[in-house]
């Protein structure tokens, strides 16, 4: 019996609206985001009254504790952008709500993630007796979780992580992204990054890329970039003496994104056009296309896992755990496609997770950081199953 609050109304908010609604544990549903009337679409391609819908600024502390003391939600589910993270839980401590979301925060005005900032709510959160779950997406999130469930079952010591996110999809578009465009161009476009030996490794931005070969879907070539979960992941098993995270990318989305930055439209920083103020890639993210209209002509697969290796018993040993989503199979159940569901499904169940008494204890705390068991026991019939592999080669 628990109430929630969901804020954004985009492709993640529309699959946690319809599996919050699937579930018996939410008896109350409500839907928050800038513009009501997506909100109100989504509560209507759920149907069965079972949303609520209301619009709020979420860059407000003001707007979102007026509509939290009006609602009195248990949780709040925030899939809006990282720039509104700080100022939700902000709002969260003053009504004396719990959190959960799927992205670190990150400044508007740099392009820097990290998650000192929410961690720095350790003790707030602790003393007010309320629990925030960090980065509960796929990645962070279900990554985080197999690595949570790796440790606790397959391996004394994990000592080398690496991380490995491939789309294979292809939405028949010559450019788009696969979230919000304006987050997803800030963190590809960023300086890689890794540890190794107790310390972060810098390299120029795709400088250190190899194929790889993922289950039902061959080889791809595969990027290091820095991803927020490397950071929680290093800080929470110590053994770990070197942590990657590999994305794949196509030719095609390489060359689009050198002209983006080339001819200067992915820069973060306000100029003014004919009198008016505008950020390029804000006004970018207006002419791209919608990554909620991408579902319906997109084919194939991501593949999305963690391969390890390690000991156990005094003994190296070699793992992989990943899981393949459709995008065909996401945009039947839920009208997006698999990066939106692969984010979404794994949010709805946390939420749950919180609400019935199983991830729930005071303080700021990374997935990792819950008892991975329950998570791991139903996140496969929610959607999302899983594979593990032992003593194969990691190509790593
Ligand atoms: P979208 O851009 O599709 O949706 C964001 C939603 O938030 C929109 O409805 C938007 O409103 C709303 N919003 C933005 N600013 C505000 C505000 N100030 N107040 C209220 N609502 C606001 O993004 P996605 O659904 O693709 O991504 C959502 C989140 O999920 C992001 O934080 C993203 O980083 C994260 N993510 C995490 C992943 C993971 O695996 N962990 C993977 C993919 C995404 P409007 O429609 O008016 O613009």
């Amino acid at each position: 019996m628990s109430k929630v609050l969901i804020i954004g109304a985009g492709g993640v908010g529309t699959v946690v609206a319809h599996k919050v609604a699937a579930s018996p544990v939410f008896t109350e549903i409500m839907l928050a985001s800038r513009t009501k009337s997506k909100a109100d679409d989504i509560a209507a391609a759920v149907g069965g009254g079972r949303i609520k819908t209301a619009r709020v600024d979420a860059d407000s502390v003001e707007e979102l504790t007026a509509l939290m003391r009006a609602f009195r939600p248990d949780i709040v589910i925030n899939v809006a952008l990282p720039y509104q993270d700080l100022t939700i839980m902000d709002a969260c401590l003053e009504c004396g709500v719990n959190y959960l979301d799927t992205a670190n925060y990150e400044p508007k005005e740099e392009a820097h993630f990290e998650y000192s900032w929410q961690w720095a709510y350790q003790d707030r959160f602790r003393e007010a007796g309320l629990t925030a779950i960090l980065g509960c997406g796929f990645d962070p999130g279900v990554t985080s979780i197999f690595t949570a469930y790796a440790a606790k079952h397959h391996f004394d010591e994990i000592h080398y992580l690496d991380i490995v996110d491939c789309n294979a999809g292809n939405h028949g578009m010559a450019f788009a992204t696969n979230f919000n465009p304006e987050i997803n161009i800030r963190e590809v476009t960023q300086p890689g990054k890794y540890w190794e030996n107790g310390k972060w490794v810098e390299t120029a931005p795709h400088e250190i890329h190899k194929p790889l070969t993922y289950p039902e879907i061959g080889e791809r070539e595969s990027y290091l970039i820095y991803h927020e979960e490397l950071e929680s992941l290093v800080k929470h098993y110590p053994s770990i003496r070197r942590a990657r995270f590999w994305m794949t990318f196509g030719q095609e989305y390489l060359t689009h994104l050198r002209v983006i930055q080339n001819i200067g439209m992915a820069r973060i920083d306000p100029i003014v056009y004919n009198g008016v103020e505008i950020v390029p890639i804000q006004f970018l993210k207006a002419v791209l296309p919608d990554p909620k209209s991408l579902g319906e002509h997109y084919t194939g697969m991501t593949s999305i896992g963690c391969r390890i290796q390690g000991v156990k018993d005094g003994r190296e040993r070699t793992y992989y755990i990943y899981n393949n989503c459709d995008h065909e199979k996401a945009f039947r159940e839920t009208g997006t496609q698999a990066v939106s569901f692969t984010t979404g499904v794994p949010a709805a169940l946390g939420a749950e997770m919180f609400a019935r008494g199983l991830w729930k204890k005071p303080g700021v705390f990374n997935v990792e950081e819950f008892d991975p068991d329950p998570f791991m026991a139903e996140i496969g019939e929610r959607g999302l199953p899983w594979v593990e592999l032992f003593d194969v080669n990691l190509e790593l």
